[in-house]
This record gives structure tokens, C-alpha cells and sequence, in this order.
């Protein structure tokens, strides 16, 4: 065609947009805001006001020159990582707008997206450890962290020390000298904090500023606090804020939101981030173009969807805990012990949706409530659009050994419940006739 744009006229294509204001008229624009737009730039995809999905294996270079780039940067040669895409095992355009849009919402330097969050704490924890360390965690943790570190890191000479969430400044400081002492008998040394803060099922929460506090008073060496943030984050919780170095979730949840992917992310500095990035690198579990996208869905309506479920599980606990049929609740808008209301009032700006309800009775009554609702789905999971609810003890917490279940407050009448978006008068009203059936 003779009015073909000779290419030699076109400015040089630019794989990253121009990076967008963050801030109007001296005004920080909320990460909300900045989920409809940031990282993405239509112009670099003919105009498509939505990120299209990227289904390639592998990118095109411009020329040889900056293929040997992408490569210096991939592998470490040259500081800073790739400045262009080069395969997608590293990294593609959905998954980046998505690290660059998480980011955001922890105050993060930089962030890095998995297959599932359990791959994202795996990978995460073998980046940071060697033969002989030891890593102190908070405890309980989701079952399969608490796995990985107890059955697949201990083949590898890796031994933890682990605590009860909720211990005090003074235990902490107990609890990072022995795991000192261990290191050093194993030639190794405190390679990891790793904390779940609330604690599933039983919502008790970490302290991270104490946990930051001792850990800057007992150990000389660079040794991160990792944070599970996936019953808070990212709206109620920004452990980044409070001491911790990288915050890890389980995007599965509140930040999918609809129950239908499984991914999972860790944010903090990049010098947390590279060795980390690495190892994705040669591993793999990058989350997928399609997961991506439509977790960058998902991110326009977090704060919508996390703010109405907060709001109909306030109403919800209200009325479960004046009911008759109801013992108790684990709830962190009902917190009764002084020093874990403190630590809220620090940590936490909401109570979040997911709680334990303590159903008069044992397993019989427990089952019979669960089995009488009929907006709530039994299923495990949390954090979607709709209510879930679960048996811990004979459910997740089914191989946790008798004695650990009472330590932990596990016992057969906790009944642990997402709630989600539907209207609140509804959830209540199944509620009230489910517990008339125990
Ligand atoms: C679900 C969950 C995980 C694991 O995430 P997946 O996406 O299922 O791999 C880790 N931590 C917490 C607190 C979870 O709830």
C-alpha cells in the first residue's frame, strides 16, 4: 500500500509505559485508582483499553545487541534484571502489569507472581536458605507451609524453631536465641523470620513489630520477615508498614476473589526480591497469562468486594454472637484478650470477613448447622464473592495430631466461615435457621 508508514519513521517501541502519576496536585492517588490504569498503556496495544493476554512463549528481540541485553540482565551479569521480555518461563506483559499493580497495594518495591501460593512461599523460602539453617516461624501456619518446612526443607538439613502467635517481645527473644544456638550446632544460621498473622483457624495475630524488634536486637546479619498476609491483605493489613520485609500471598483468595484460579505473590524490596526472582527463573511457576489477567480483573474490585464482605461479616458476627445456640466467636472485630486487641488496633485497619463461630455442642451439632445452610457453601477456601463454611477439625486440621488441635484451639465445635458479598439480612437469615436445626 503506498501510504504505508515506512518503519524507519516509527519511534522506537517502548515494551514498559511511561511511568504513570501517582499523585495529582501534591494528592497520593489510592491504589484503587490506580488499578484501572497503572503499568499498562493502550497505545502499545492498538489502542486496547484492556491489557490484551499475551499467549507466547517467547518475545522477539529488537536486535542481536539487545538480545545479549535481556540475557546479562536475566542472569545476573548486569544489576537490575532484564529491560525486555526474552521468554516467559521469567516474566510477560500480564504478569508484570500484575507485579506492578500488587506492588501498590503494600508499598512494595517490587513484587513477583506464582502458579499457586504455596509455590510462591516455596520458592521463596529456598532462595533463602542453605544446609544448616534454621528458620523461626510463627505457628500455626497453613498446613501445607508448615509441611514444606517440617517434611521437604528438613531433607536438606534445614530445621525450623517455630512460636505461638501472640508471643510477647520478651518470648521472642527466647525463641531467636535457641534458634541461634540450633543454627550453630548445625553450622548454619537464622536464615528466615516466617509469620502467618491471623493465624488459620483461630484468627490470633503476630506482633511483627515486636518480631522486628528482636530480631534487630539478636541477630547481626540480614535475615528477612516474611508475612502470609492472605487473611488481610491487601486492604486491612500492610505488614511492610510495621517491620516485615516481604509480604506473601495466596492470591487465591481475597485478591482473586470470585473462587475461581488458584495464584499466589510475594512484595517487598528488591533486594529481597532478586535472589527470589532467580530461582522462578530457572524453576519456573510464574502465574500464567490467563491467571494474570484475570487477577488484574479481580484487582479493580478488591476494595469493593474485601469492604462489603468486612461490612456483612460485622453484621453476621453480630448477630451469631448473642445467639443462644452460639458459645463463642473468633472474630478480630470481638477480640477479648487486651494485648491481641493491642496488636489489632497497630496492625490492622478491619476485621476482615473470615472468623470461627463456636457452635454450642461438638461435631453432631457442628455438622448438623453446616449441613442447614443453603446460601453458604460447605467448601474450604476463602475470600470470595460468596460464603463458604468449613469443619477445621475433621476438614483442613484433619492430620494435625489430637494434642496440637486442643494447643491450638482447634476443637470439634469451631465452625470457621468466609463470609462474601451476598446481602447481609440473607446470610443472617440462613444463619438463624441452620442454628434452629442444632
Ligand atoms: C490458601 C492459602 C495458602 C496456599 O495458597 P494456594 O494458592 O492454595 O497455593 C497459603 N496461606 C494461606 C494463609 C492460605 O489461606
Amino acid at each position: 500500500m503506498s501510504d504505508a508508514i515506512d518503519p524507519a519513521d516509527k519511534p522506537t517501541p517502548r515494551r514498559k509505559p511511561k511511568p504513570e502519576k501517582r499523585s495529582i496536585g501534591g494528592r497520593d492517588l489510592n491504589a484503587s485508582t490506580l488499578m484501572m490504569g497503572h503499568g499498562y498503556d493502550p497505545a502499545l496495544s492498538e489502542g486496547s483499553l484492556k491489557a490484551p493476554i499475551f499467549l507466547t512463549s517467547t518475545f522477539a528481540f529488537e536486535n542481536a545487541a539487545a538480545g545479549k541485553r535481556h540475557f546479562e540482565g536475566i542472569t545476573g551479569k548486569r544489576e537490575g534484571g532484564a529491560e525486555g521480555l526474552v521468554y516467559s518461563r521469567f516474566n510477560g506483559p500480564n504478569q508484570e502489569i500484575l507485579e506492578d499493580r500488587l506492588a501498590i497495594w503494600d508499598g512494595a518495591e517490587d513484587a513477583l507472581t506464582f502458579s499457586s501460593g504455596m509455590t510462591a512461599i516455596c520458592v521463596l523460602m529456598l532462595a533463602n536458605v542453605s544446609q544448616g539453617d534454621v528458620i523461626v516461624h510463627s505457628g500455626p501456619l497453613y498446613a501445607a507451609s508448615e509441611g514444606f518446612v517440617a517434611k521437604v526443607l528438613s531433607k536438606f538439613g534445614v530445621t525450623y524453631v517455630d512460636f505461638p502467635a501472640g508471643a510477647s517481645r520478651e518470648e521472642l527473644d527466647e525463641v531467636i536465641k535457641r534458634a541461634k544456638c540450633q543454627a550453630g550446632e548445625n553450622g548454619g544460621k537464622v536464615a528466615m523470620i516466617y509469620l502467618e498473622s491471623p493465624a488459620n483457624p483461630t484468627n490470633a495475630l503476630v506482633d511483627i513489630e515486636a518480631v522486628k524488634e528482636a530480631r534487630d536486637a539478636n541477630l547481626k546479619w540480614p535475615c528477612p520477615i516474611a508475612i502470609d498476609n492472605t487473611f488481610l491483605g491487601p486492604l486491612w493489613q500492610r505488614p511492610l508498614d510495621h517491620g516485615a520485609d516481604i509480604v506473601v500471598y495466596s492470591l487465591t483468595k481475597y485478591v482473586g476473589g470470585h473462587s475461581d484460579l488458584v495464584a499466589g505473590s510475594i512484595a517487598g524490596a528488591k533486594k529481597w526480591m532478586d535472589p527470589v526472582r532467580a530461582l522462578r527463573n530457572t524453576m519456573g511457576g510464574i502465574v500464567d497469562p490467563n491467571t494474570a489477567w484475570m487477577l488484574l480483573r479481580s484487582l479493580e474490585t478488591v476494595e469493593l468486594r474485601m469492604s462489603r464482605s468486612g461490612e456483612n461479616a460485622a453484621k453476621v458476627c453480630e448477630f451469631l454472637a448473642s445467639h443462644p445456640k452460639v458459645e463463642g466467636l473468633g472474630y478480630l472485630g470481638m477480640i477479648d484478650d487486651p494485648s491481641q486487641q493491642d496488636i489489632y488496633d497497630r496492625h490492622c485497619s478491619g476485621a476482615g470477613s473470615t472468623f470461627s463461630v463456636f457452635i454450642k455442642g461438638g461435631e453432631a451439632e457442628s455438622f448438623r448447622f453446616l449441613d442447614h445452610l443453603t446460601i453458604a457453601k460447605l467448601a474450604v477456601s476463602l475470600g470470595g464473592t460468596e460464603t463458604l463454611a468449613s469443619h477445621p477439625a475433621a476438614m483442613t486440621h484433619l492430620s494435625v495430631p489430637d494434642e496440637r488441635k486442643a494447643a491450638l484451639g482447634i476443637t470439634d465445635n469451631l465452625v470457621r466461615i468466609s463470609v462474601g458479598i451476598e446481602d447481609a439480612d440473607d446470610l443472617i437469615a440462613d444463619f438463624a435457621q441452620a442454628l434452629e436445626h442444632v
